[in-house]
């Protein structure tokens, strides 16, 4: 299997003194315990100004950058934003599309979804789609019709080929920045439905990550969980102790899978 993969979704939070902190003190675990990250794939996702200052402070580390976001337009006249073809450019190989927030702030919809998750795959970068449902919609037993629909938009624009290239994120939106992770047997049961629904659609080997009040003390139930291939976590890869435990568990847990 491929190794699994951590990301951390900084957000627009923090700045380079608590990122600075970060890494020092990670740099320092590794010299300890040169393993600690042999295990996994690590991405991190700061806010965009700090991508290559980030690459930078990580060269000599194994762990990558990703982007947030990303536009969904070709280069042009298009102020403030960032083109797939730039974050390439720029040695990016990962970046968050729609997350919820972007769904919610940003009022990104499906059509949206579907480019950027195209212009990313057109310049070789993996795409972390991200998908979930809002309490609302799992109040009315909707969220496996709501998630399919938006892993339907996200992959409208793609080839079959292109399709197996993406990772997937189950985050559903009750769960995010609470602290109050969704149960195991919900994960599991939504991943085992994405895995479903990808494997029809011509990914057989689908990568979903779950995101959601991830910290160090229920990481290693989400790992357990069936059918994922990681986790994404914002709030606790800002607080080194979490971060290092879930890092931890992580190589610890997928050590033991051949
Ligand atoms: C996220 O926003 O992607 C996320 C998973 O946040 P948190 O871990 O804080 O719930």
């Amino acid at each position: 299997m491929d190794k699994p993969l951590i990301v951390a979704n900084w957000k627009m939070k923090g700045g380079k003194f608590l990122y600075l902190q970060i890494i020092k003190k990670l740099s320092q675990e590794l010299t300890h315990d040169p393993e600690l990250l042999a295990g996994c794939q690590v991405v991190i996702a700061p806010s965009l100004i700090y991508l290559s200052w980030l690459q930078e402070v990580l060269r000599e580390l194994p762990i990558e950058v990703g982007s947030q976001n990303v536009s969904q337009f070709l280069p042009g006249a298009y102020t403030g934003e960032t083109a797939a073809v730039m974050l390439s450019e720029m040695q990016v190989k990962w970046s968050l599309v729609g997350h919820s927030e972007r769904r919610q702030w940003y009022f990104e919809e499906g059509s949206t979804i579907a480019h950027k998750v195209l212009r990313c795959l057109e310049q070789g970068i993996t795409p972390i789609v991200c998908v979930g449902e809002s309490t609302e919609q799992r109040t009315h037993r909707r969220q496996f019709e709501v998630i399919q629909k938006q892993v339907e938009d996200a992959l409208s624009l793609l080839d079959q080929a292109q399709v197996a290239a993406c990772y997937w994120a189950y985050e559903p939106v009750w769960a995010i920045g609470c602290g109050q992770i969704a149960d195991s047997a919900s994960i599991a049961e939504m991943s085992h439905f994405l895995s479903e629904l990808l494997s029809g659609l011509g990914s057989s080997k689908a990568k979903i990550l779950y995101g959601g009040s991830v910290d160090s003390k229920n990481a290693l139930e989400v790992f357990r969980v069936p059918y994922l291939s990681g986790v994404l976590v914002g709030s606790a890869s800002l607080v080194f102790m979490e971060w290092l435990g879930i890092l931890r568990q992580a190589s610890q847990y997928y050590a033991r899978i051949p």
